[in-house]
């Protein structure tokens, strides 16, 4: 098979990451296609995060072959930065903390990388950023800070950020942890949305009910490897290895 393949939007093969003297992922394959909705669980120390981090090479793997839309990459190799900037490009990134620009306004936030990146004039970026504010519900906060908002608020500013680059896929990564659970639910709520609209993405995520009801597909990761991998009906209600019934035991007996 072709690693670049049009119903494919990431393909990851053979993938390993190595920290100093810690495998920690190990051989993984995982081809995701264009609106699907993935969701990353297991335990901590599993490696969920640093696989998700490989896909837009914040990670950097040992070995393996990496493509994302229609851009392909031996990661053995060292990534020119015109690729790294494609790569980039295609993938939006939302991690545990905002990582918003605290002196910026929400608005600048999300136009700044938009005349940065794709070259947009400042009123092009400006009418897409007050679009991606509704999307998020927070059209009345253009011209706040993020101090003066909630964690749940500047998560969906992160949100609207990320998604101003057009990317092809959305990485998130426990988007919801850092987060009061009823501050949490608004940004599960804009996930959904994007989800339904047909948004590709892969999500790390210890929200075992939001995966339930919005993932395609749940992947289970144990010590840097993919134990198992089905559909939510498949993987959280009837699992088929005691690693994976263990876990998800232990996470409903903590909620
Ligand atoms: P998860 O997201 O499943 O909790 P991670 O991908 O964050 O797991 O981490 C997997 C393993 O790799 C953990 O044991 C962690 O301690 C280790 N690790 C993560 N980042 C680094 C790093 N920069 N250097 C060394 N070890 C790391």
């Amino acid at each position: 098979m072709r690693l670049t393949d049009p119903d494919y939007i990431v393909r990851l093969k053979d993938i390993n990451v190595r920290y100093t003297g810690f495998h920690a992922v190990k051989d993984v394959d995982l081809d995701i296609k264009r609106g699907e909705v993935i969701a990353i669980v297991g335990p901590s120390g599993a490696g969920k995060s640093t696989l998700l981090r490989t896909i837009n090479m914040l990670e950097t793997p040992h070995s393996g072959e990496l493509s994302v839309g229609d851009f392909r990459f031996d990661v053995s190799k060292t990534l020119t930065a015109a690729d790294l900037l494609k790569l980039r490009r295609a993938t939006g990134m939302v991690f545990q903390s905002f990582n918003l620009f605290p002196h910026m306004t929400v608005e600048r936030n999300i136009s700044l990388p938009q005349m940065r990146v794709l070259g947009r004039s400042k009123a092009e970026a400006n009418a897409r950023t007050a679009q991606l504010l509704d999307r998020v519900k927070l059209a009345d906060k253009a011209h706040s800070y993020p101090s003066r908002l909630s964690g749940g608020q500047q998560q969906r500013i992160a949100i609207a950020r990320a998604l101003a680059l057009d990317p092809q896929v959305m990485l998130f990564d426990e988007p919801t942890s850092a987060l009061d659970p009823e501050l949490g639910l608004e940004v599960l709520a804009v996930m959904r949305e994007l989800a339904r609209d047909g948004m590709t993405m892969i999500v790390v995520t210890h929200e075992i009910a939001f995966a339930a009801e919005v993932a395609d597909r749940v992947i289970v990761m144990a010590n840097g490897a993919i134990i198992e991998q089905g559909t939510p009906d498949e993987v959280i209600r009837n699992p088929s290895s005691e690693r994976t019934r263990q876990f998800f035991r232990a996470i409903l007996d903590r909620q």
